[in-house]
């Protein structure tokens, strides 16, 4: 077959391999080659290279269609002018993933609507498109998920899962307090990521106060330790990105928030 007709075999053979893109790039690009130039080598990186781009980003959406998000949000839509104190440079950093290949964390602090939240989803989506594996939660939805496990006597195993998964996102830390076991079920989930997996923690309360939100201040110290101690915290602040246009400046629990750092 192959001495026939070349391109004929090829077809069949990335059918075989499931790889559609090598058979609809290796007859266009070998007209491209022989015009070009190119070597044997080139024409079949170039072939290959299709179908690897392809994959990538087709696993990235898949990652992204199952990260759990609330809505889409990109780090280029983020105005930068709204959060002067913000490093565009250290987000721009952030967003080349380098943070995850040494398992480091983001805390994003602030009032309401400052734009933690966008910018952890704008973060994880881009943790997706370099090869990340991501989750997105809140905080209270974490907590159910670990108590579910725990109660099936599954908990180590759920742990284990969860730090296969690069990126985890634990919104709202502080919105609603936890019970003593769920605190207790989040400092194993924090400890079982420490070195090994990143967390992106958001949070309206300044790390001092999270001692109230776990009704236990050594388990929150032990935890914000964890946290830190490789971590970008960014403190976002200011008024609320929704009330932008409405004349209204602060909403009542932005201004006691406001401490937030
Ligand atoms: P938070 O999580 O801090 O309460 P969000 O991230 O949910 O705030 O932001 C509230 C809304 O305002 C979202 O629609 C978000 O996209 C938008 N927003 C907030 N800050 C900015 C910003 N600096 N640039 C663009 N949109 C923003
Ligand atoms: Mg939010």
């Amino acid at each position: 077959m192959a001495a026939e007709d070349p391109i004929k075999a090829v077809e069949h053979y990335a059918h075989a391999l499931k790889a559609p893109r090598i058979r609809e790039s290796a007859a266009r690009l070998a007209e491209q080659a022989r015009d070009s130039g190119w070597s044997h080598e080139e024409y079949l990186a170039a072939v290959l290279s299709r179908e690897v781009a392809a994959r990538e980003s087709s696993g990235a959406a898949t990652r992204i269609r199952c990260a759990g998000f609330p809505t889409r949000k990109s780090l280029e839509e983020f105005n930068f002018d709204h959060q002067p104190a913000l490093g565009r440079d250290v987000v721009a950093h952030l967003g080349t993933g380098a943070f995850l290949a040494k398992a480091h964390n983001v805390v994003l602090l602030g009032p309401p609507g400052t734009g933690k939240t966008h910018l952890a989803i704008g973060l994880a989506i881009k943790a997706a498109q370099t090869g990340h594996r991501i989750a997105f939660a809140t905080a209270v939805d974490w907590v159910g998920r670990l108590k579910a496990a725990h109660n099936a006597g599954r908990l180590p195993a759920e742990l284990t899962k969860l730090r296969r998964i690069g990126l985890i996102v634990v919104d709202e830390v502080g919105y609603i307090p936890f019970e003593q076991d769920a605190a207790n079920l989040f400092f194993q989930l924090v400890s079982s990521r420490y070195e090994h997996a990143s967390l992106i923690l958001t949070s309206n309360l300044p790390f001092a106060r999270w001692g109230d939100v776990f009704g236990d201040q050594v388990v929150a110290a032990a935890m914000i330790d964890r946290i830190v101690h490789h971590a970008e915290v960014l403190t976002l602040k200011g008024s609320s990105y929704r009330l932008k246009d409405t004349g209204i400046d602060t909403l009542p629990s932005a201004r006691a928030d406001n401490t937030a750092q």
